[in-house]
């Protein structure tokens, strides 16, 4: 029998994009108030070799500000064999945006230049997402969206009821299937039955590697494909901001590649894009 799918997925930004803190009075007080620009390129380096010792494809959500100053980037990423999408034309929150339509059209256009062909996938900055938004990605030209996490739902945070597949969202609420069109969520990786999220960098970091792990053996036991994303600056050393809670930068670098080192060398499944997986998922 086939395998299931184990789609790597990472989110090109910087550490500053994060929203656990106050970016701004940290590269204040840090980093004599000028965003520093090209930090993720040495663990952006480090995810690649590792995924490369796995012959192991991921899709590369791309925020604009990185495609802009770093197309060579993101043509290496495409280079090596791994699927190119959008991270959004801001790291902010999107769905209130009357433009966001007009602008995220541009961003795919600028991604589209840089690797040469169609660009087909989405994940909304903070995993906010809305209808409005999944009605416009179909218009602009991208054929799925990466956004939703169908755990319990944790206050402030994410969650909600959805499906934990593959499905077609509907325009009034992306985490109802209604299979109205061709567009099509790939939800996040969540314990199945308990709904308790887990296909995140932070969860590696805070819960450890044998909780993702546990998550994603469930998951794929029952033949579903399971969706991870980390982050370029959790595979960097501590960057050692006192004023930055615990939590955010826990654990990042050796600890993150090691345990994406175990995940993909001990899950039995095929590592592939989200457009691959995809093609097979039915
Ligand atoms: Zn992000």
């Amino acid at each position: 029998m086939e395998l299931p799918h184990l789609c790597v997925t990472v989110d090109l930004e910087e550490w500053y994009h994060t929203l656990w803190f106050d970016a701004g009075e940290v590269v204040n007080r840090h980093c004599g108030g000028k965003y520093p620009k090209g930090g993720f390129l040495g663990p952006l380096k480090e995810i690649l070799a590792l995924l490369r010792r796995h012959r192991a494809r991921a899709t590369f959500f791309v925020l604009k500000e990185i495609a802009e100053g770093f197309p060579e980037a993101v043509r290496q990423v495409h280079d090596e064999g791994h699927e190119v999408g959008s991270h959004g034309y801001r790291h902010g929150d999107l769905s209130a945006d009357p433009k966001f339509e007009e602008k995220e059209a541009e961003t795919r256009r600028l991604l589209c230049s840089i690797v040469g062909e169609g660009v087909r996938g989405f994940r909304a900055p903070n995993l906010k997402v809305n209808g409005d938004m999944i009605d416009s990605l179909g218009r602009i030209g991208y054929s799925f969206d990466s956004s939703i996490m169908p755990s319990v739902r944790i206050p402030g945070w994410y969650g909600g009821f959805a499906p934990q597949h593959p499905y077609k969202p509907s325009r009034l609420d992306p985490r109802r299937a209604d299979g109205g069109s061709g567009f099509v969520e790939v939800p996040l990786l969540v314990f199945p039955g308990l709904r308790l999220p887990a296909g995140a960098g932070w969860f590696v970091r805070n819960l450890g590697a044998s909780y993702v792990r546990a998550a994603a053996e469930m998951q794929l036991k029952l033949k579903r494909p399971a969706i991870l994303y980390v982050h370029p600056w959790e595979a960097a050393e501590d960057p050692g901001f006192p004023e930055v809670p615990g939590h955010v930068f826990r654990r990042v670098g050796r600890y993150v590649l090691g345990a994406l080192e175990v995940l993909l060398s001990e899950l039995d499944a095929k590592k592939a894009t989200v457009s691959e997986m995809l093609q097979e998922w039915s």
